[in-house]
């Protein structure tokens, strides 16, 4: 059975429509029968009625012509023998009967031929719903009645044959999604139009599964609206999508600590610089208060350097740190132009090393946008290395880096142009699939994580290059304005 409840929203998934020429014929044939019967019939062709109308049920299409045709031989075939053809009551009577079986049998087989489509019909939409792990369901709007198809059963995961009820859909929703169900009834009692929810169902063992439900009216009778909808199973999504997810924090973590390998030569000079000065100033500090009357002041203004360059070395191993770290992503209120600074101040030696100059052009009102700091980073990080390899083969005092911020519109953007050899117009398309490099040691996956963490940040990146000038990589975030009352305007 399609669908379990017998009320009335059942009949809105099997109602059938006939068509004005097909309602007419089958008036036609109910007049014909009614006549034939008020004026024809005997016993005996009743009995062909009641055996033809059991076939029916019993038996296929073609076997009904076969036994209604046997009917008609049999009834004509007495007729003949009884002598029939004398008597002009006997053939009014013989008429009366053939014209009585051929109309019920016509009837019934337009009967039959609807009710074996509904059957196929109903085959495929058992066999969709299961495949696709979707049920149907049909609830009164003042919740009285509730009808749903097996699959929805199973999804819900009561017996076959369990009579429908709201409170037993309510008692499988999850404890806290309650409240979002209850408001989607409350929705329909207003009559909406539309109603879909996502919520979650906790099952008798503690299983989560996750749901999609959408329902609309479709007609009101007494006042009553009825709400006819699909219950999508949308757990193993959910489940891939995590597993997805999960999988590329993995790999964003895998290729961010394979960048700040690249990076180790320049951040080992960025901690060694204020250890260098650590070591100077302590010296001098030592010398100042070994003096035989020891220059208080001096050895104090030594200390102060020494502990300012020493919180210059943690804040860059915690930087170091922050970016190694395998966690999930946060995303909280940042300034793109800090993330900016705070990325440079870990690629500057690396610039050097490459005889890069680098120009920052950061935008006037910062860009407060809702961010994870440390894969916004990574993705700066990423765009710079590539930038720096672009210009090796270029002469080294025309090696500039540019680095641009600026607000557009709603958007937060981010510009790192190189002045390298650029990138041919059909390699552009396949810059951010995965796996493509045209390094040689390169592994390709780098502009690829770019993407999904911008995407992540609901951000687009894009890339624009000249031969033999050099390429541009583009990110835009959109931007946050509620913590920038100066936001609103600047734009
Ligand atoms: P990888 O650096 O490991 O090759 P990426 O995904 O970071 O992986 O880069 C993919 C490819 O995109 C690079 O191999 C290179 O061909 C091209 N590319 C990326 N950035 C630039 C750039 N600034 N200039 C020219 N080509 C670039």
């Amino acid at each position: 059975m399609l669908y379990n409840s017998g009320q009335r929203t059942s009949r809105l998934l099997t109602g059938i429509s006939l068509k004005p020429l097909e309602n007419a014929l089958v008036w036609l044939m109910g007049l014909i029968v009614a006549f034939g019967l008020l004026i024809a019939t005997d016993t005996r062709s009743v009995l062909y009625i009641a055996l033809l109308l059991m076939a029916i049920h019993l038996v296929s299409i073609g076997a009904v012509i076969v036994i209604a045709l046997l009917c008609m031989v049999t009834l004509t075939s007495m007729f003949l023998y009884e002598g029939g053809l004398h008597r002009w009551e006997s053939i009014t009577q013989w008429l009366g009967n053939l014209s009585v079986l051929a109309a019920i049998t016509l009837v019934a087989l337009r009967g039959k031929q609807v009710s074996d489509n509904l059957r196929h019909k109903e085959v495929y939409m058992v066999g969709a719903q299961r495949l696709t792990q979707t049920a149907c369901f049909g609830f009164r709007a003042d919740l009285q009645t509730m009808g749903w198809s097996e699959q929805a059963a199973r999804i819900l995961e009561y017996p076959s044959g369990t009579a429908p009820s709201a409170s037993l859909f309510l008692a499988r929703t999850h404890p806290d999604d309650l409240p979002l169900v209850l408001a989607s009834f409350e929705r329909a009692a207003r009559h909406e139009s539309l109603i879909e929810v996502k919520h979650r169902l906790l099952m008798p063992d503690g299983r989560i599964k996750h749901v999609h439900m959408f329902a609309t009216p479709l007609f009101t009778r007494h006042g009553c609206f009825e709400y006819l909808g699909a219950l999508m199973d949308v757990t193993a999504r959910k489940l891939a999508e995590k597993a997805l997810y999960r999988a590329q924090t993995q790999l964003a973590h895998v290729t961010r600590v394979t960048s700040l390998g690249e990076l180790a030569a320049s951040i080992a000079h960025e901690v060694n610089q204020p250890l260098a000065a650590i070591t100077s100033s302590g010296q001098a500090c030592l010398n100042w208060l070994n003096r035989p009357q020891p220059d208080l002041p001096e050895a104090r203004q030594a200390l102060e350097r020494i502990i300012a360059s020493a919180s210059r070395a943690s804040e860059i191993t915690h930087r170091v740190r922050a970016l190694s770290r395998k966690s999930d992503p946060l995303r909280q209120s940042e300034s793109l132009n800090d993330i900016v600074k705070e990325t440079l101040s870990l690629v500057r030696h690396e610039l050097a090393h490459h005889k890069i100059s680098p120009k920052i052009e950061l935008a006037a009102f910062g860009g407060q946008v809702s961010a994870d700091r440390v894969q916004l980073q990574q993705v700066i990080i990423n765009l710079i290395i590539n930038a720096c390899q672009a210009m090796e083969k270029v002469k080294a005092p025309g090696r500039t880096l540019l680095i641009r911020t600026w607000v557009k519109d709603n958007e937060v953007m981010l510009e790192v142009t190189d002045q390298g050899a650029g990138i041919p117009s059909d390699v552009l398309p396949q810059l951010f699939t995965p796996f493509f490099t045209t390094k040689e040691n390169g592994l390709g996956m780098g502009l690829c994580i770019c993407r999904s963490i911008i995407d992540f940040h609901e951000g687009r990146i894009w890339a624009t290059s000249a031969i033999d000038k050099g390429s541009s990589f583009v990110f835009a975030l959109p931007i946050l304005v509620a913590n920038e009352p100066g936001y609103a305007a600047a734009i």
